[in-house]
């Protein structure tokens, strides 16, 4: 079996699945005054700690949610209630969204929704270059021209592409302006340095953590009315009894996880032998930074689905950059950002490495995508 789709989830770590187990075995709620209780609130605070740690930022910041989409679904929800609940005390309404055109749909849905429910906020979409980099010459303009608050929502890395976003320079832009900075870090932790931002966004099973648990990172004093309201746990900013077997595990990848960067080697190895099958492969974003885990390819003339199922009968899992919904096919809204045509496109495939793949998952790939690609190419001929 070669597992690579770490980009989709990577696999649980086993410090991870130990800690969780542990959690599990306790059983208390942290909530509670009593032994068991006390032992479960010390388990969150020891991740709170790993989390931070992560970060770099004090543990104080760290507000655990069940998961990135949610963490990015709080923070910008909680920004702009936050700054509109703030007019009182002097503070100033978000009047305008810049969204780089590439966030992942948690953010993009979330933006649109806001943009439909406050009046009088507009929402303006950052392009990305033909490499897929966001581009901060528009975000420089729009903010330097527009007048108003505004909310800046850019992600550290891509999750298709593995495109290193600029995140320094729309910081240094976000400072000038006064504009606030929320960051999706989700595919960046565990491979690059993560950036500081007012709202930082993680999630535990991209880094071989536990699925259903991630992290919003506050930095203190932004704006931030949390939309989820309950029994005050999290210092009130998100209710809800805590995941706690998910966020022990989520502490202990992000352990490890702060201790790693991505190493390229593996990737360079698959693209330089998948050029020797396919001379005429795309290789998204290669011209640029990306991520070292990340391969994001077309074959053309070979549709993803196709390839996907093909190489799935071999035991080799990869992503396609299409989404099949209710029997349609929705192209990658990152390669059409792009503006990578759609036929492209719709041969878009990402392999995705991380903590235990191995040169023996690079060749059982690509043992399988020669058999596909001369499967293809004979019929083609015939
Ligand atoms: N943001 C990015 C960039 C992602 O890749 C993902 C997961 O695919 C998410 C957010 C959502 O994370 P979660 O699965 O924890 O909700």
């Amino acid at each position: 079996m070669a597992y690579l789709d770490h980009n989709a989830t990577a696999p649980l770590r086993d410090t991870s699945r130990l800690a969780a187990e542990r959690a599990f075995a306790l059983g208390g709620n942290a909530s509670s005054v009593h032994a068991a209780g006390r032992a479960a609130r010390a388990l969150i605070e020891d991740a709170r700690g790993q989390v931070a740690a992560l970060a770099g930022v004090t543990p104080a910041e760290v507000v655990f949610t069940s998961g990135a989409t949610e963490a990015n679904m709080l923070a910008l929800w909680g920004a702009v209630q936050g700054a509109a609940d703030s007019l009182e005390k002097g503070g100033a309404r978000i009047t305008r969204l810049f969204v780089s055109a590439i966030e992942h749909p948690s953010v993009l849905a979330n933006t649109a929704a806001i943009a439909d429910r406050f009046a009088g906020l507009r929402l303006e979409t950052i392009p990305v270059t033909s490499s897929g980099v966001a581009d901060m010459e528009a975000l420089k303009t729009g903010l330097r021209e527009g007048k108003g608050r505004a909310l800046v929502a850019l992600m550290a890395a891509n999750n298709e592409t593995g495109v290193i976003q600029p995140v320094a320079e729309a910081a240094a832009l976000a400072a000038e302006t006064g504009a606030l900075l929320m960051v999706d870090a989700v595919q960046a932790a565990g491979r690059i340095p993560l950036p500081r931002a007012d709202y930082l966004t993680l999630s535990a099973h991209k880094i071989g953590g536990p699925q259903g648990c991630g992290a919003l990172i506050l930095k203190p004093g932004v704006p931030f009315a949390s939309p989820m309201a309950g029994g005050g746990q999290e210092r009130g900013l998100r209710a809800g009894t805590e995941n706690v077997p998910g966020i022990a595990g989520f502490g202990a990848a992000a352990a490890i996880a702060a201790t790693e960067t991505a190493d390229p080697a593996l990737r360079d190895r698959f693209e330089a032998l998948l050029r020797e099958i396919a001379p005429d492969v795309a290789v998204f974003g290669a011209e640029t930074p990306r991520l070292a885990n990340t391969s994001y390819f077309a074959l053309p003339g070979i549709a993803a689905e196709t390839a996907l199922m093909a190489l799935d009968i071999d035991a080799v899992m990869l992503s396609s950059g299409s989404a099949c919904s209710s029997g349609k096919v929705k192209r990658s809204h990152v390669l059409a950002a792009m503006g990578v045509n759609d036929d492209v496109a719709a041969c878009a495939l990402r392999a995705s490495f991380g903590w235990n793949s191995t040169q023996a998952d690079v060749e059982a790939a690509l043992k399988s995508i020669t058999n596909l690609v001369a499967r293809v190419r004979s019929r083609a001929a015939a």
